[in-house]
């Protein structure tokens, strides 16, 4: 007799009532492994068989614990969790190029109240960490995967930020150098950890997951989109938020145009870091950005029928109407308070504008015209803390001592040894990642996103677009993907993600909303904060789409304390729909709004 398994709400049911149920393969009774016994598994029981258990351990159920910013990432806060197994190894060791070592790391939580459901947590930024496995739902939510039952995997696409680290050679992103953990980060990492994830827990709990989801934000919105495109029958739910599907453009293009462009601004200005680079970071006081912010609301606001703070309507905010704002506060004659310099006017406008070779030609895309480049707003607005993500991408926060935008770092190093091809190694210090952008020529450089050599013959575009709309065979076996994406995201264009939603619903005959749902966050910025409603369960809606049929019209946010309308709530729509205020009652409660 095997071990009892238990349903959703923890009952212990018969394993007969099992068989009758038709839940289990009647051929054979499911043989579960305990925990500790999980680390003696050898590899010949996963589909990679390089697969190597190093530990598994069962923890007791634990309190939460509150975060520590001061230690990063190791201080994250601790959800609750249940009682469940943990398991840490790894997927094909090996020596890689310059004497790097390489291996998948990853790093899995079973629950002893297991929900019969899988959930896979993708990555973020350039991954390299194995991240916790708590199963992160985004949308500012508290709750975690493994709390709700899931049995959650994460990993670390194949190279490790303290191991894979050499500052000649681009620091974290040295894994660019090494052509597998290129294509371990671009995409076979996602899928070598899925097979090894459901193989575990058929070992563990005996049978196949009934559902699976995928769940990510940014670089693992980007996995999450991939995981539709490439290997459309992992997951039959997949949530992708602000989803890098272009990252490869939107770093050799993008960062690049914006980087240049603040430059040229920052040399107007005679403003140079100790470095001796332009200077970004003071190229806009804050208090110039909220000008900018205040320009766009004022162009803008009303375009939904109501002057709310909430740029609804913004696919009708124009450039124009922006423009004849900004005309409103450009100064006369020299900088001071309350105006822009004209030479920082036509930097805004040509950031938004989005990047172009010198015959004109889109290079990735423009930006929707929104308020969460941030600024202070006054009245009873807490401090603009909301407002400093949207600067720490492109220019940084205007105090620091350097250059530090993570555009010019992380984003600098990318584009060298992650994003084109051949790599090409920058040392991480002294000014030199931000030096190599300011030498990137877009209209020389754009051919080495499609680029192949003898020693990489596998082209960026190949490996790290997640940008296909043939999502045929996802479609047909009944996957549903939710994506959302906040308007004034500084990285990724929301833009971009609705061109593409448009691409995918001409490919689908006008009928892409069967499957496809893409829900558009006016004001947030990149996975979160801005003065915007950002807390929302879109992983419960994508849930009750998969698994009842309930497709998402509408999901309800709610607005968090530093914004300026703290517990305001309001419906994200299911685009082309938008809220609009039905006319009557309180402006701050979502049952006032329509998506139409
Ligand atoms: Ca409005």
């Amino acid at each position: 007799m095997p071990a009892p398994l238990r349903t959703f709400s923890n009952q212990i049911l018969p394993f007969t009532f099992l068989l009758t149920a038709g839940m289990v393969a009647a051929q054979s009774a499911p043989s579960t492994m305990p925990c500790a016994d999980l680390a003696k598994v050898a590899g010949q029981r996963f589909p990679n068989q390089t697969t190597i258990i190093a530990s598994a351990q069962l923890n007791a159920a634990s309190e939460g614990k509150p975060g520590n910013p001061a230690l990063g990432f190791a201080g994250a806060p601790v959800p609750p969790l249940p009682e469940h197994c943990e398991v840490l190894g790894r997927i094909n060791d090996r020596e890689g190029m310059y004497g790097q070592h390489y291996a998948i790391k990853f790093h899995m939580r079973l629950p002893a109240a297991w929900n019969g459901k899988f959930f896979f947590e993708g990555g973020g930024g350039s991954n390299g960490v194995v991240g916790n496995a708590f199963g992160n739902l985004q949308g500012q939510q508290r709750n975690v995967a493994l709390g709700l039952g899931y049995a959650v995997v994460s990993q670390d696409s194949g190279h490790d930020n303290a191991v894979n680290n050499d500052a000649e050679r681009n620091g974290t992103v040295t894994h660019g150098f090494d052509p597998q953990a290129r294509l371990d980060h671009g995409y076979n990492s996602y899928d070598q950890v899925t097979q090894m994830a459901k193989a575990l827990i058929r070992i563990h709990y005996g049978r196949a997951p009934e559902r699976s989801y995928f769940v990510g934000c940014s670089e693992g919105g980007r996995e999450a989109m991939m995981m539709s495109q490439r290997f459309p029958d992992h997951f039959d739910g997949i949530l992708a938020c602000a989803p890098g599907f272009e990252l490869p453009k939107s770093a050799l293009f993008g960062e690049v145009w914006t980087t240049q462009t603040l430059a040229g601004l920052a040399v107007k200005m005679g403003v140079y870091d100790k470095d001796g680079t332009p200077f970004l970071n003071k190229t806009f006081t804050d208090e110039d950005l909220a000008l900018v912010s205040n320009a766009v609301l004022g162009a803008c606001d009303a375009l939904d029928g109501l002057a709310d703070g909430v740029i609804d309507n913004f696919r009708a905010c124009t450039t124009d109407l922006v423009a004849q704002k900004l005309a409103e506060v450009t100064c006369k004659g020299p900088k001071r308070d309350g105006c822009l310099l004209p030479a920082q006017v036509a930097a805004i406008e040509r950031i938004y504008a989005g990047p172009k070779n010198s015959k004109g030609e889109e290079l990735y895309s423009d930006w929707a015209w929104d308020r969460g480049m941030g600024g202070k707003l006054g009245g009873a607005a807490p401090p603009d803390a909301y407002n400093v993500g949207w600067r720490v991408w492109k220019m940084g926060v205007y105090d620091a001592p350097v250059n530090n935008s993570i555009t010019t770092s992380l984003g600098a190093l990318s584009v060298g040894a992650v994003f084109t091809t051949p790599p090409t190694a920058t040392r991480v210090t002294g000014g030199a990642p931000m030096k190599a952008l300011l030498a990137v020529d877009l209209d020389r450089d754009a051919a080495k996103l499609d680029a192949e050599t003898p020693a990489y013959p596998v082209s960026v575009t190949s490996y790290f677009m997640a940008n296909s709309t043939d999502l045929s065979r996802f479609k047909a076996r009944q996957g549903k993907l939710v994506i959302v994406h906040g308007v004034s995201d500084p990285i990724f264009s929301a833009n971009d993600t609705i061109r593409w939603y448009e691409r995918l619903n001409q490919v689908n005959q006008g009928h892409a909303a069967e499957f496809v749902r893409t829900f558009a966050v006016p004001g947030m910025n990149h996975c979160g904060g801005g003065p915007s409603t950002d807390q929302f369960d879109a992983f419960a809606a994508l849930v009750n789409w998969t698994e009842k049929s309930q497709a998402p019209d509408k999901i309800v946010a709610t607005a968090g304390a530093a914004t300026p309308w703290p517990g305001r709530t309001r419906p994200l729509c299911a685009y082309p729909a938008q809220a609009r205020y039905t006319g009557s009652g309180s402006i701050e409660d979502a049952a006032n709004f329509a998506c139409r």
